[in-house]
């Protein structure tokens, strides 16, 4: 039940991490008349990362964002996937505008940074940014910063992304995580004459994986993968990743030796080991987890940015229909609970097929991946790359 007087607020709410869920619940809050306070760790805003899509109820969050046109219009161009062998030769292409927006390839698909920089351009008017900043302490809705500040909240949103530490702060131990056995870094790099507007997919023997994506800024993205348990490599500092990779990598082929000179000199580089977060509840007293923070399907789901702004959006509006807080985070855990199991029901299987060990294994996925282009199966194989989950009802909500 919508409760009026909380319209007409002045309630003071703390958002952590400046990306997509944060900057999407600082937006509505702000617009609806919250005192809002964005609190980011990094020292500035961040631009990095790789394509991303927004999918079914992501796309209608941003429709009434009035931002979709604008996502549309900075989408990367990426023109479908193609799984090519050692030369460069495509084995199996699916092209998105044959097989719709379903593929591999979506139809909004941007980048990590271009959208973040989308949704922060908008709500940096409607609400107080603070970079370099972190959560120390936290005290019912009593806060304590690293640097010393120390503030009284209403609402704690914690939109801190995979890593967050201020869920480990309020939920000790709380988070039973799901690692996909996949490692995978994102860099950017200089583009070659060569590079055209397809997604280039390369598998190697071993389990590895290389990719190189189109953008819209003059550089190539690339993309480097690895089957196998993770040994806690996500923590450690950017240059052991970076020679872990070269490690790794430098026997694979194709265009690994300029991917991976490339790779030294990038600062754009974001590593992970992929995992999902599992968590039994998303609030606690005055404080609420959203977005990857509250349930990270990793990108082998392909739907962490929908369920990002759809998350923000969803967690705002009940904030804005409800006065008390426990009320208002209750209903939106019931509205996105279906939405993030569905995204969180990737088989673990899906990366070990994608990585074959053996010559004989790629072969093999090489031949699926072909018959699963052709025009009669396109439809039916787009399935297998990822549909958008359904998203709760948001006919409750504002469209504006
Ligand atoms: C730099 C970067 C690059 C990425 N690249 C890709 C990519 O190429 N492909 C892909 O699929 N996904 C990528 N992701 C993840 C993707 O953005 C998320 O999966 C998804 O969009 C969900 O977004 P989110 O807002 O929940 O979390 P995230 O996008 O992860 O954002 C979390 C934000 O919180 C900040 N933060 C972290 N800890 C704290 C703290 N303690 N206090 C305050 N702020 C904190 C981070 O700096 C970040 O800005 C990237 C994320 C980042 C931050």
């Amino acid at each position: 039940m919508t409760d009026v007087s909380a319209c007409m607020t002045d309630r003071n709410i703390l958002i952590t991490g400046a990306s997509i869920a944060g900057n999407t619940a600082a937006w509505w809050l702000g617009r609806h008349g919250f005192d809002v306070t964005v609190v980011e760790r990094a020292p500035a805003f961040r631009d990095g990362g790789q394509n991303v899509d927004i999918r079914g109820t992501g796309r209608e969050v941003m429709r009434r964002m009035g931002l979709e046109q604008a996502a549309l219009d900075a989408g990367t161009g990426e023109e479908g996937t193609a799984f090519i062998d050692e030369s460069g030769e495509p084995e199996a292409s699916f092209v998105t505008e044959e097989i719709g927006t379903d593929g591999p390839t979506a139809e909004m698909e941007i980048l990590r940074g271009d959208l973040a920089r989308l949704l922060y351009d908008q709500a940096k008017d409607h609400a107080t940014y603070r970079f370099g900043d972190s959560v120390k302490a936290i005290e019912d809705g009593e806060v304590t910063f690293e640097s010393g500040e120390q503030a009284r909240y209403d609402a704690i949103i914690v939109a801190e992304g995979v890593g967050s530490s201020t869920r480990e702060l309020v939920f000790p131990g709380e988070n039973d995580p799901r690692w996909m056995d996949l490692t995978i870094a994102y860099f950017t790099i200089p583009r070659a004459p060569d590079d055209d507007r397809m997604w280039r997919w390369y598998n190697a023997p071993g389990k590895r994986s290389v990719s190189l994506r189109p953008d819209r800024h003059g550089t190539t993205r690339a993309m480097l993968s690895i089957h196998g348990e993770a040994q806690g490599e996500q923590d450690w500092p950017v240059e052991r990743q970076k020679a872990w990779l070269r490690d790794r990598f430098e026997d694979a082929g194709w265009e690994t030796p300029r991917i991976l000179a490339a790779m030294a000199d990038t600062d754009d580089f974001y590593f992970d080991a992929l995992r999902q977060v599992r968590m039994p509840r998303w609030s606690s007293g005055r404080v609420v987890l959203t977005g990857d923070a509250a349930w990270c399907v990793t990108p082998l789901g392909g739907v962490g940015a929908t369920l990002a702004v759809t998350g923000g959006y969803v967690l705002a509006s009940e904030l804005i229909r409800h006065a008390d807080p426990a009320a208002a985070f209750a209903a939106y855990e019931e509205a996105m609970r279906p939405m993030v199991k569905a995204g969180q029901g990737v088989p673990k299987f899906a990366p070990r097929l994608m990585h074959p060990k053996s010559d004989t294994g790629i072969a093999l996925l090489h031949k699926a991946l072909w018959v699963a282009s052709k025009p009669a199966l396109q439809k039916g194989a787009s399935k297998l790359f990822a549909s958008p989950p359904e998203g709760p009802d948001l006919s409750p909500y504002p469209r504006g």
